[in-house]
């Protein structure tokens, strides 16, 4: 068994969804996760946001346009009558239901429920369209097997079972498509694995069905070396290892959600990137291969706080680390970055959310320092192996921009660089030119 997920773009329009139904099938068993169709998840935010201020008729206009966009979907996925009827039929329920919640109050489950309708439309669209070509396949509903804990983290026993006892319900299948991105909390609520998701959800389902392989198909072809949104003459990579790739994914390299290899490392299954547009291209292969040493890639993760706390105590007394971290263990926010001085303790955080309570408790410790609007600048490689002296590499591409924080040695596929967000493009720019030699390129 497979598992293949489609990201946005990659069922965007009628015409991407038909590419897809082509690309699929080949009559292997395979699980196939669908995003919901590009921009859809940005719309329903968009109502969601306009709900919470209570602008009924802004929503209502939104919605409205949103159905339509659908409406023109239909239209051109589907050849029959019947088929463009049912399907106008379903996609009005979905709308309806999100119109709903104009007429009452909006809190945080009501959007949620709202976010959900994306997934659930691309995949009851694309399962009619297999059925409207006679390719037989099951629409498994996530939200009968995906599911997060009270920590927000995946309830991997409970996924894995209960998709078993979904998939088990269709012996005679070997074409499931599902929902990325949406599932149930431990209340059991509808929720989500935030945004960028369905990468997750299929890694988690991957996981959970001990497959043999799990392809995310997206448009572009595999991670590339540095950031292609910012920086011209970037390239795919063919080879990255597990920790590679998810040190890229965490800080910020948009094309995998930030946790989705860990599932697939567990189980030791490999992750392909593939390209939709160009389902011929080589892509990249995670894997637990290591492959060639030396600098593979940069990524930058935003919306960083870097926090310092300064105090004369902090080398004599032990234990002051401890209670530091406990502050943020107790406000449930994990630190990316640290690193140390004899007299201050510099780490950054990504979620501000508990910033001021954080920040209050910090000073029983010592002075409290805090800056905003910072990046992780992620170096990835593999810097046993190499030897050419990688550090100073990045420091001469880096000669001009502050950095505020450095680390290296946590790990050793991973060098950060904490800097000001407004010296991030230059920052990744630069570090294309100096790091990466043109003879490094299709590696
Ligand atoms: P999907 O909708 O298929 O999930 P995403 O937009 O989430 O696709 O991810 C693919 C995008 O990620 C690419 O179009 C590219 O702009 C962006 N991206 C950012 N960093 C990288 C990188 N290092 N390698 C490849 N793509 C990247
Ligand atoms: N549709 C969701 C989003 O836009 C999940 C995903 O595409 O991975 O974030
Ligand atoms: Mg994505």
């Amino acid at each position: 068994m497979k598992v293949l997920k489609f990201g946005g773009t990659s069922v965007g329009s009628a015409d991407r969804m038909k590419a897809v139904a082509d690309l699929i099938n080949d009559g292997s068993p395979k699980i196939v996760v669908l995003s919901a169709m590009s921009g859809t998840t940005n719309q329903l935010v968009q109502i969601a946001e306009t709900l919470y201020q209570n602008a009924n008729q802004e929503a209502n206009a939104l919605i409205d346009a949103l159905h339509d966009k659908y409406k023109q979907v239909v239209e051109a996925l589907y050849l029959t009558d019947e088929k463009k009827k049912q399907a106008l039929e379903l996609i009005s329920h979905h709308f309806d239901h999100i119109r709903s919640f104009t007429l009452d109050l909006f809190t945080i489950y009501e959007e949620r429920a709202v976010l959900a309708q994306g997934e659930l439309l691309s995949t009851a669209l694309f399962q009619f369209f297999l059925e409207e070509q006679g390719i037989a396949s099951v629409l498994l509903p996530a939200l009968n097997f995906m599911k997060i804990d009270e920590n927000e983290e995946p309830d991997t026993a409970y996924i894995s079972k209960n998709l078993k006892l979904e998939l088990e319900k269709y012996p005679d299948t070997n074409l499931f498509i599902t929902q990325g991105y949406i599932c149930r909390n431990a209340f059991g609520e509808v929720d989500n694995l935030k945004r960028g998701g369905s990468d997750y959800s299929a890694s988690l389902i991957g996981a959970a069905a001990d497959a043999s392989e799990i392809q995310i198909w997206t448009d572009i072809d595999g991670m590339h070396n540095n950031d292609p949104r910012i920086v011209k003459d970037t390239f795919p990579i063919a080879e990255l290892s597990f920790d590679e790739a998810a040190e890229l994914a965490y800080f910020g390299a948009k094309i995998l959600h930030p946790s989705s290899v860990q599932p697939a490392k567990q189980k030791n299954i490999p992750v392909r990137l593939l390209n939709t547009m160009q389902p011929q291209a080589q892509g990249t292969t995670i894997s637990a291969q290591t492959g060639k040493g030396g600098i593979k890639a940069v990524a930058a993760k935003d919306g960083i706080t870097a926090i310092k706390i300064k105090s004369g105590r902090m080398l004599l007394a032990y234990g002051f680390l401890r209670s530091v971290f406990e502050v943020f263990e107790r406000y449930k926010t994990p630190i990316d970055m640290i690193t140390t001085s004899e007299v201050a303790v510099s780490l950054t955080i990504d979620n501000p959310k508990f910033l001021s309570e954080i920040t209050r408790e910090l000073q029983e410790y010592g002075q409290v320092e805090v800056d905003q609007n910072q990046s992780i600048i992620c170096v990835v490689g593999d810097f046993i192996a190499e030897r050419s002296g990688s550090g100073l590499k990045i420091f001469e591409a880096l000669k001009d921009i502050p950095l505020r924080m450095i680390s290296y040695g946590g790990s050793k596929n991973n060098i950060s660089l904490l800097i000001n967000t407004t010296d991030k493009e230059r920052s990744l720019i630069q570090l294309n030119e100096g790091i990466f030699e043109r003879n490094n390129k299709n590696a």
